[in-house]
């Protein structure tokens, strides 16, 4: 029996999800909005950007204060940590946000039905949850279900030793030696963390560099500042075996040339994530998936099954927070009769270590590899001021034009808060700034995006402070 009719139910709580319920709130739409765990937000508000954040932030305080606040005069002893207070904390922040998202449910006038989904129809979406089942009935539905870990299969995961990214976001106690395998943001920004907090930290990596889809200079430079805090890279190395000893693990690690075995107490797997709809149904109601088992969209992001709509994790694109939210707002409007657009072009990319790296557009290789001309204007941090002040001199930016047009066709940042100057950068190209429109656009002093400044300047070969 049917127990409710609908505009719109969407399945997932994430940031596409929640996000996409709001817009439909605000735009009139009678939305329900399924989740099947019991906090609202998903992977990024539980298990993903937030407590990783938090934990980030945190370990870098502790560092701070036992090794770089001496710098600065302040003589801080006896700093020690308290592991269980620090992740208290994260926990609390993870609370907060997933409790404001109930509000923002509440004001919006969003449904929120607990339980898992599984699509019955293109109009039928049956809840099952701890009360038993019902049946939505909705005039479209929007999949939001996510993604989860990429397992290893030579290294299991088993929740003790061999752990996904959810579970080394709440270890009991600092391990000793931390095997990471994978060199992407995951891998990086929780090896940091834990190196920080104490923890030799060796992190392997398939292919010749870390974080592969970054601009090679700063991928590079990123790599020497991690191995400066005393991360171990080992790179063209695969992690093909795994035993457990006494007192951890034992793995084999498959190089180029010869084969090795590395002791950890904990192997941290981040080989990437992959696209989450168990159970739903989908397939079974004809909607497409590619090889990858992302479900495919169209410019609408309408799947193959009319009325049925995806977004976020689950279809093609980079697996981040931000992107999901842009899909499934524009997903929702264009249901409400907008225009549907979202620019792939200007989605900005983070890998939250210290010094951070952030990326938006094009990289001088890619550059290469599409045979475009581009200028490129770099700008070191040890010549800006503030950073100087702040004594975080590590990085520099990097801005790429078309030597043609001068517009601005990518910006890349390693540096002191990168996560925050790379948005004058995805502004100005939403904008389709060119270089000398940053070069020209007066920057506070004494600030760390003047080295954004300075690297346009640097474009035409006139910058002012080196
Ligand atoms: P998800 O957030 O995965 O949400 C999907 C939701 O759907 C889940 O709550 C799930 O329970 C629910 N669901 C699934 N199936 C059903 C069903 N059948 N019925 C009901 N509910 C269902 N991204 C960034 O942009 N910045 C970062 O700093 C960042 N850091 C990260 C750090 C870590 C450790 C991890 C793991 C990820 C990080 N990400 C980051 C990625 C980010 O978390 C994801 O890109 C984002 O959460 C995807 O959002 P989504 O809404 O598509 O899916």
């Amino acid at each position: 029996m049917a127990d409710d009719r609908y505009d719109l139910v969407i399945i997932g709580s994430g940031p596409a999800g929640y996000t996409g319920a709001i817009r439909a709130g605000q735009l009139g739409l009678k939305v329900a909005c399924v989740e099947k765990d019991v906090p609202l937000g998903g992977t990024c508000l539980n298990v993903g950007c937030i407590p990783s954040k938090t934990l980030l932030d945190s370990s870098e305080l502790y560092l701070q204060a036992r090794t770089h606040m001496a710098a600065h005069g302040i003589r801080a002893e006896g700093v020690s940590l308290d592991l269980p207070t620090m992740m208290a904390r994260k926990d609390k922040v993870v609370r907060g946000l997933t409790q404001g998202i109930a509000g923002l449910f509440k004001k919006y006038k969003v449904t929120r039905i607990a339980g898992k989904a599984r699509i019955a129809s293109a109009t039928k979406v049956v809840v099952q949850g701890e009360d038993g089942e019902q049946t939505l009935e909705t005039a479209r539905v929007m999949i939001a279900t996510g993604s989860e870990p990429t397992p290893l299969p030579k290294l299991p995961f088993d929740g003790e030793r061999v752990l996904g990214s959810t579970e080394a976001l709440s270890l009991p106690s600092v391990p000793k030696r931390l095997l990471v395998v994978g060199g992407g943001a995951i891998g990086l920004e929780l090896g940091s963390v834990w190196r920080r907090l104490g923890a030799e930290v060796t992190v392997v990596e398939f292919l010749d560099r870390i974080v592969p889809w970054a601009d090679g200079g700063m991928g590079k430079a990123l790599q020497r500042a991690l191995t400066k805090q005393g991360m171990t890279f080992r790179l063209e190395t695969s992690a093909s075996a795994v035993e457990r000893t006494a007192d951890g693990v034992r793995v084999t690690l498959a190089g180029k040339t010869e084969t090795t075995q590395i002791d950890a107490d904990v192997v941290l797997v981040a080989i990437g994530r992959r696209p989450y709809a168990d159970g739903l149904g989908a397939r079974e109601l004809g909607v497409a998936f590619d090889d990858r088992g992302r479900i495919t969209v169209n410019g609408r992001f309408e799947t193959s099954v009319p009325g049925v709509f995806a977004v976020g994790d689950v279809i093609a694109g980079p697996m981040l927070a931000h992107k999901g939210e842009e899909e499934a707002v524009a997903a929702v409007e264009g249901m409400a009769g907008h225009p549907v657009h979202v620019d792939y072009d200007v989605i900005p990319n983070v890998v939250y270590t210290w010094p951070e790296l952030a990326s938006v557009g094009i990289t001088e290789e890619d550059a290469r590899g599409r045979g475009v001309a581009i200028n490129v204007g770099t700008f070191p941090f040890t010549a800006n001021a503030r950073a100087r002040c702040m004594d975080e001199t590590e990085g520099s930016a990097k801005v790429i034009a078309d030597a043609k047009t001068d517009r601005v066709l990518g910006v890349h940042i390693l540096g002191p808060r990168a996560s925050d100057m790379i948005a004058e950068a995805v502004v100005a190209m939403t904008f389709g700034a060119s270089a000398e429109d940053i070069a020209r656009t007066v920057h506070a002093h004494p600030t760390l995006p003047e080295a954004v400044r300075e690297a346009a300047l640097g474009v035409a070969k006139r910058t002012l402070n080196i």
